[in-house]
This record gives structure tokens, C-alpha cells and sequence, in this order.
């Protein structure tokens, strides 16, 4: 955090920080506690305060005295004000003092250093150094010049206790504090004149276009006002307005001017990335100055994918720290720092190229990532965004896809086969006798159990609906109120005693790769292991009335188990309100009640800002007909199959072009190809989606769309909701018209049945919620597909019966000027007037 005086800007910073940034050595896995939680390092803390007394009979104790000290010096371009709270200090009946550093961890004590972990002992001896420079011993009315400091690690799982202690004179507590501030400012400076020369670019640079385009002006006027008042902002921004400048440009006027410090643009799609990374290099080329990190996933920037992230194996995690400082300076030589540049830099020091991607983020401007990095437990950067200390923005993209993405980052499966690669690898391991024996023993007998407990669910779920409510397992799950539909299971709790037996592997689990660093198989345990923890997490943390468990058995019998999140909202919220400003913005954010609902969980008592802009293109362009003449509800799909195929053959007739048809699932689609295939109609040509595809199909298939028009008319068909929805631009002649059959509705299911149930307790529209609006939302992103430039034009047909009812035509967006038609004759003739006018 950086603010200045009238000379000099005072940068600030948290011991602890200070420590991790200079002291920390080793490599990934060197953390004494890594793995221990926020949560859990503040119940140990308080465990500890609670039973001082006995550890310190006859002294007297302060706990979390609040610190602060500050670094001037000429030589610096900024002063450092160093702040934290020290967890204890005890002074015995005969005056000497101690200062206590209270640490939890997770494996064996004997794995603890000499002198305990380097940042742990930096982190005591600047609180040591600080008390010193406080009026603490002032107030005590004594004096000393020296103190015992000591570090206590405490067993997150046992409580055992283990202590390092010191004696440390005040001399030498200020040389080490002075060394550690000189290696930290160092390091700093780059970063601080990168933000001081931003700032005062930023500034004064102005916006990059000529002019605005329709909205855009409205749009960055709310984005700053939400940056300033830290608010939650929902815009609906249709295509051409240009959302991607609307919503950076502001955002980094606003930094530049000190209300906020970095801009997260999140956005699911790549290419939607390198939109907002050619907009960071518009703003350049206009005098704006900007350093930016695109991140990319783990699995896609790793170095060493077989080593499955076992950082105590993966070269490039063992000695992470010694070359990470070496790595960050040289990064300097970038602004646009991409997952290319990212992974080449970390090759060349011998770095995880995902760990370093987290070390850059704070020195970055703008962070351009997936939803995952802020919003999802399993991945998000904890530490950092936690800091009460750091003012982020939130640019949150495309955000529709953010509501359906959130029930999946917060809900846990556990599989049969993952248990079984745990015990096969447990198998592969051959323990000395004596401790480590014993632990090994244990770890097989709780994978043992869990993996019966959940044979006996796959067994249940296999039988008969008469077999599985006789059963003994079925009678124990009664209390939990089951729902059992042919191979699935739900209860509104997960059992206890499924949720003690995950626990306890989780916990010997933990214990057993601590004394194992090394043994064939442990790799292929660790995917598993850390489901296994996650699943774990998810239950102790998270699991609320909003969530059920479920049992589903899959192919080749496996049973998935699953902790269900059926409402993210409020975890989402957690998140972000409070903390930081949010701009939820998207094309289609449709209706928005739902949307605001579904991302922010507070909307109804804090309002948020709500802006729906107009389209910035023609309406005269487009023409969107409703076509009413068939009901596409499953039951009556067949009777009109013929019918439709006749249809689009003929809409495809009246203009040669190029189409998109979008079925309602796989099965109807290659009913339709038959169909279309008996029409032999000799001027189109038609191409299908098949239900797997690879990248270079999807190319490939996009590729025939972007071919100059042919004699004949292209008939893509896909079915909806699937790769061609959404991230699909094709301009001009490329796609001339949209048909979208049914509305969209998602397949029913027992998971989105009980979504029914549980929106209708808490709405009232549970199938609104579960079916119609996340349908609709399918069926708009895919008529989006059709106009994406100021030059584009063409036809949307919606056929449904179902478009003609209230519920529908209020969903309608009220731009389209949608055409209500049952008959099919004039559906072809407004269609050929259509094209005739635009001709
Ligand atoms: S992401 Fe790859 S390089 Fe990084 S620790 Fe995991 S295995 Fe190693």
C-alpha cells in the first residue's frame, strides 16, 4: 500500500510480509504451515492465549500488542512503514522478557529446522526489534537490552508443542531489521518507480479513440462511480458498445488517481483475453503506461506435468525461492507480461511458472484471468485477496457464465476409483517399522472403510428402488432426508459418519505424505489426495441449506459423491462485498433480477447499481421472428420434425448464406440431419456439430462459415448451449441467419429438479430459476451470434409455441421488435420481404 507525504511516498507494509518477501527460502513445500487455514491458524492463536497462563506461571502476558515502525532514509525514493501485531510477550516475576511468535503446522515436529522456519524467525526478531523501538518497556517502567525470543509450533492435529528460543541483544535486533528492510527495499524500488511514472501517465493520458461509440460514455461514467464508492454494478452492455475500453479505460483513470491498486480483468474465454490485452496496448499507444499479467491454468503453463504438483518432487518447485528474486526483476522488462513470457522467464530461473505467475500479481497494473483466481476456493489467491489492505477492482466478464460457474467451484466430489489409486499407491509404499509403520497401517484402514462406504452406495444405486429403501444404509440415510431416483441418491446433510470417515483419511493422509516425501506411486496419489482435502474443506466450510449431497454412479459403475452447491450466491458475495468495487457486466444479462440474484447474495437489502443499455446498432439489421406453429416440448418433438426440417430448407432457399441451427440436444440434431438429408435439397449444403469435438474440428467447422459465399447456402447445425453459443464471431456474410429450435431449456434431471425445489422455497419461481431463465439466456447468447459488428445484418427464427406466452414475450429483449408468427407462409414471406428490403 502506497501513500504519500508532502516529500516522499510511505510505503507500508505487514511484518509478515516483509518477513516472506526476504527471508523465505527453500523451496514450495518448505512453508512449516502450508496447509493450515486462516481460520485454523487463529483457533490455534486462541487455544494458545487461553492456556498462556500454565505455559507461563507467575508472568505477566500481553497479547497482540499492535506495532509500528518506520524506515527513512535519503538514499530511498519512499519511506517504509513496517506494522503488525506480535502474538505474545511474557515478563517473568524476575524482569526478563520473552517474546512469543505462535505458529500452527501439519506433519512431524522433527521436520522443523534448528532455528525454526526462516520466515518465522524474521517475522519474531522484527516484532523484537519494534518492541524496542515502542514505548512498551517505557510503560512498564523498566528497562532491558536483551530478550528471549521465541518461536512455539504448535501440531494443528495433536497440539504438541514445540519451542526454539534465543537470546537476542537490541543491537543485534536493529542490524537484522536493517538488513532485512535493505534487501526488501531493494526489491521495491523497481515497483515503486514502475507506479510512480504510471501514475503520472495515467493521469494525464487521455482516451485512445476518436470518439465515443453510443453507451460507452454511460458506461465508464458508472464504472468510475462504482470504483470510487466501492460499489456492486450490474451493466447489461449489448455488442458494439464497446465494453472492454468502457470498463478498463475508467478503471485505470482511477488507479492512476489513487482509488484503487490493481484491476482484475476476469473473463472465462481466451479470446476474450486478447481483447483486453489489445485494449491495454490501445491505451499505450495513447500515452497510458501499463504493466499487465494474463494468467493461464496450471495444468496448461506447467513445466513438469509429471510430476502431478508434488512439490517436494517437481524441479521447479524444490528450490523456488533461491531464483524467484532474480526472476521478478528481470520481469521488469515487460509490460504485457503473457503465459508465453511468464513461462519462459520461470524456465530460465527453475520456477514453477504458476507459483511465479502468483508472485507477479502484485506488481502487476492489470491481472487478466479466468473467474477461478478470485472466486474459486480450490484456486483463488487466498492470501493475497484476504488482505483487508488491498483495494482491488473487480471486471468480472461475460458474467452469465459466472452464475452457472459458481455452483461447480464450490461443490466437491469424491469418486471410488480416485480412493483406489490412494490405497494403490499406499500399496506401493513399504514403511519402516514403528511409527511410520503405524501411520501407513492406519492410512490403509481408513481408505479401506471410506471405499466400502461408498461400494455400499453404488450397491444401493444399482438395486431396485425397493431393494434400496429396505436396506439397512437406506434406514441409517432416513434422517437425512433421502431422495432416491434409479441411479441417484440425495440427502439434504451428508452423514456424519461418511463426513468422519473423510476426515480422518484426510488427516492421516496429510500426516503420511509429511513422513513420506519419497516413495514410487506417490505422484498418482496426489489428484486424489487433494480431492480428498477439498471435499473436506467444502463440508467443514461451506456446506449450508444450500447445498445436498448426491450419489451417482457413472460409467464402468464408478459412484461419484458429491457436495452440491445448489446456491453460490452468498459465498460469492463473501468474497467481494465489503472488500472491493465489482462491475458484473455482459451482453446478455437477461432477466436481471436472476442474474443480480444469482452473484450478488445481498441485492435485495444493498442495492446494487443496475444499467441496461440500448444496442448501438440498427434494429433494421436484424429481424427476429418467433415462430409458433410447433410445440418443441420433449414429448412433442417428433411430430414436427418433418415439418421444421421443410423449413429450414426453405429459409435457407430464399437468401444463399450462411446458417446456424441450433437443436435442442444431440439426439434431436442428427433426427433433424436425417430429416434434412430426405429433403436432398440440391442447393445447400449442410454440416453437423458432432457431440465430441476437438479444437481443430471446432476451427475447422467455424472455418467453412468464414469461406467467401458460395453457390449454395451453408447450414451449420449444433445444438444449443454447446461450443457455438457463445465466443463465436462470425462477421458480415460469414453467418447471414439463426435458427433456434425450442427454448433452450436445459434437460431435466433429479440435481435440477431439487433446484426447482429449493428456488421455489426461496422465490417462488423454482422453475423459472431451475429452467426457463438459464434456457433463455442459451437462446439469446446464441441469437447474439448473428450480429457482432456495426455491418453486420440477418434473420433470427425462434421456433416454439412457447415464445407466444406471457412469460415469454416479457423475456424478450424489447430491441428485437420480434415478429409473432404461426403460420408458415408468412413466416417465409416476412423473411423474403426482409431480404428483399435489405437488398
Ligand atoms: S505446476 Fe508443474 S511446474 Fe509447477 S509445481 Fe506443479 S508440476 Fe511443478
Amino acid at each position: 500500500m502506497t501513500f504519500r507525504t508532502d516529500s516522499k511516498a510511505i510505503v507500508s507494509i505487514a511484518v509478515r510480509q516483509l518477513a516472506e518477501s526476504v527471508r523465505r527460502q527453500g523451496g514450495l513445500g518448505s512453508s512449516l504451515n502450508a496447509g493450515i487455514t486462516g481460520n485454523e491458524g487463529t483457533k490455534i492463536h486462541g487455544d494458545f492465549a487461553n492456556y498462556a497462563d500454565r505455559d507461563f506461571p507467575g508472568h505477566q502476558l500481553f497479547s497482540e500488542i499492535t506495532l509500528q515502525t518506520s524506515v527513512q532514509s535519503d538514499s530511498l525514493p519512499f519511506h517504509l512503514l513496517v506494522q503488525g501485531r506480535c502474538d505474545m510477550v511474557a515478563i517473568s516475576p524476575e524482569g526478563r522478557v520473552t517474546l512469543i511468535e505462535v505458529k500452527g503446522f501439519r506433519g512431524h515436529a522433527r521436520s522443523i529446522p534448528q532455528d525454526g522456519d526462516p520466515v518465522h524467525l524474521a517475522q519474531a526478531l522484527i516484532y523484537s526489534h519494534m518492541l524496542f523501538d515502542s514505548d512498551f518497556f517505557d510503560s512498564q517502567g523498566f528497562a532491558t537490552q536483551e530478550i528471549d525470543v521465541q518461536l512455539r509450533y504448535i501440531a494443528f492435529e495433536s497440539g504438541e508443542t514445540h519451542i526454539v528460543q534465543n537470546s537476542w541483544t537490541r543491537e543485534a535486533l536493529t542490524s537484522h531489521f536493517l538488513q532485512i528492510c535493505a534487501a526488501f527495499t531493494k526489491a521495491m524500488v523497481p515497483l515503486y518507480e514502475h507506479r510512480f511514472t504510471r501514475n503520472e501517465l495515467n493521469q494525464k493520458a487521455s482516451f485512445p479513440y476518436e470518439q465515443l461509440r453510443d453507451g460507452q460514455r454511460q458506461m465508464m461514467q458508472e464504472v468510475i462511480a462504482a470504483v470510487r464508492d466501492k460499489a456492486v454494478l450490474f451493466v447489461q452492455a449489448p455488442t458494439g458498445i464497446g465494453k472492454t475500453m468502457a470498463t478498463l479505460y475508467p478503471a485505470i483513470k482511477a488507479q492512476a488517481n489513487g482509488l484503487t491498486n490493481q484491476i482484475f480483468y476476469l473473463t472465462p474465454t481466451r479470446s476474450q483475453r486478447k481483447i483486453a490485452e489489445s485494449t491495454l496496448d490501445d491505451l499505450e499507444s495513447q500515452g497510458f503506461y501499463i504493466r499487465s499479467l494474463t494468467l493461464r491454468a496450471k495444468e496448461q503453463i506447467c513445466l513438469s506435468p509429471e510430476h502431478f504438483c508434488d512439490i517436494k518432487q517437481c524441479p521447479y518447485a524444490i528450490r523456488y525461492y533461491e531464483q524467484l528474486q532474480d526472476a521478478l526483476e528481470k520481469s521488469y522488462e515487460h509490460r504485457r507480461l503473457l503465459p508465453e513470457d511468464v513461462q519462459a522467464l520461470a524456465k530460465a530461473h527453475n520456477l514453477c511458472p504458476f507459483e511465479f505467475s502468483l508472485a507477479l500479481m502484485p506488481t502487476v497494473d492489470v491481472v487478466i484471468c479466468d473467474y477461478n483466481y478470485i472466486f474459486n476456493p480450490r484456486i483463488r489467491f487466498q492470501n493475497f485477496l484476504a488482505d483487508p489492505k488491498q483495494r482491488y477492482t473487480l471486471l468480472v466478464d461475460e458474467a452469465h457464465n459466472l452464475a452457472r460457474r459458481s455452483r461447480e467451484m464450490f461443490s466437491a466430489v469424491l469418486t471410488i476409483s480416485g480412493l483406489l489409486a490412494l490405497r494403490k499407491g499406499l500399496a506401493q509404499c513399504r514403511p519402516e517399522p514403528g511409527n511410520d509403520r503405524r501411520i501407513h497401517d492406519s492410512a490403509c484402514l481408513s481408505s479401506d472403510r471410506l471405499i466400502q462406504s461408498l461400494t455400499q452406495f453404488r450397491e444401493l444405486l444399482l438395486g431396485t428402488d425397493a431393494q434400496a429403501t429396505e436396506s439397512a444404509l437406506y434406514e441409517e440415510l432416513k434422517a437425512h432426508h433421502p431422495v432416491k431416483r434409479d441411479q441417484f441418491l440425495a440427502t439434504k446433510s451428508l452423514p456424519p459418519r461418511l463426513l468422519a470417515e473423510v476426515a480422518t483419511l484426510a488427516g492421516i493422509m496429510t500426516r503420511f505424505f509429511a513422513d513420506h516425501p519419497e516413495f514410487p506411486g506417490r505422484q498418482a496419489m496426489m489428484i486424489p489426495y487433494f480431492d480428498l482435502l477439498y471435499f473436506l474443506r467444502v463440508s467443514e466450510r461451506y456446506y449450508s441449506d444450500s447445498y445436498i449431497t448426491t450419489w451417482r454412479t457413472g460409467e464402468r459403475e464408478e459412484l461419484y459423491m458429491t457436495l452440491l452447491a445448489l446456491d453460490a450466491s452468498t459465498l460469492l458475495t463473501d468474497i467481494y462485498r465489503d472488500q472491493s468495487p465489482v462491475v458484473f457486466f455482459s451482453a446478455t444479462l437477461s432477466p436481471l433480477p436472476y442474474y443480480t440474484s444469482l452473484l450478488d447474495a445481498r441485492t435485495t437489502t444493498e442495492r446494487p447499481e443496475i444499467v441496461n443499455l440500448p444496442s448501438p446498432f440498427q434494429k433494421e439489421r436484424r429481424l427476429v421472428i418467433c415462430y409458433e406453429a410447433h410445440s418443441l416440448r420433449y414429448g412433442d418433438r417428433s411430430q414436427s420434425m418433418a415439418s421444421i426440417a421443410r423449413l429450414i430448407r426453405d429459409v435457407a432457399g430464399l437468401r444463399k448464406g450462411h446458417y446456424l441451427v441450433f437443436s435442442p440436444s444431440f439426439y434431436y440434431q442428427r433426427q433433424l440431419a436425417r430429416a434434412l438429408s430426405d429433403l436432398k435439397a440440391q442447393d445447400i449444403e449442410f454440416l453437423a456439430q458432432p457431440q465430441q469435438m476437438t479444437d481443430k474440428q471446432k476451427n475447422a467447422f467455424l472455418a467453412r462459415f468464414q469461406e467467401a459465399r458460395s453457390v449454395k447456402s451453408l447450414v451449420g447445425l449444433t445444438v444449443i448451449g454447446s461450443l457455438f453459443n457463445e465466443g463465436v464471431d462470425l462477421v458480415g456474410e460469414e453467418l447471414t441467419g439463426v435458427i433456434v429450435i425450442g427454448t433452450g431449456i436445459p434437460g431435466m434431471s433429479p440435481e435440477r429438479d431439487i433446484l426447482r425445489q429449493y428456488y421455489d422455497a426461496k422465490t417462488g419461481s423454482g422453475f423459472e430459476y431451475a429452467y426457463v431463465w438459464p434456457g433463455f439466456n442459451r437462446v439469446t447468447q446464441a441469437a447474439g451470434r448473428l450480429i457482432r459488428s456495426e455491418d453486420d445484418f440477418g434473420i433470427v427464427l425462434l421456433i416454439d409455441d412457447r415464445y407466444g406466452r406471457s412469460d415469454y414475450r416479457q423475456l424478450i429483449p424489447e430491441d428485437w421488435s420480434a415478429h409473432h408468427i404461426e403460420n408458415r407462409d408468412e413466416c417465409l414471406e416476412v423473411i423474403d420481404m426482409f431480404w428483399k428490403d435489405y437488398n
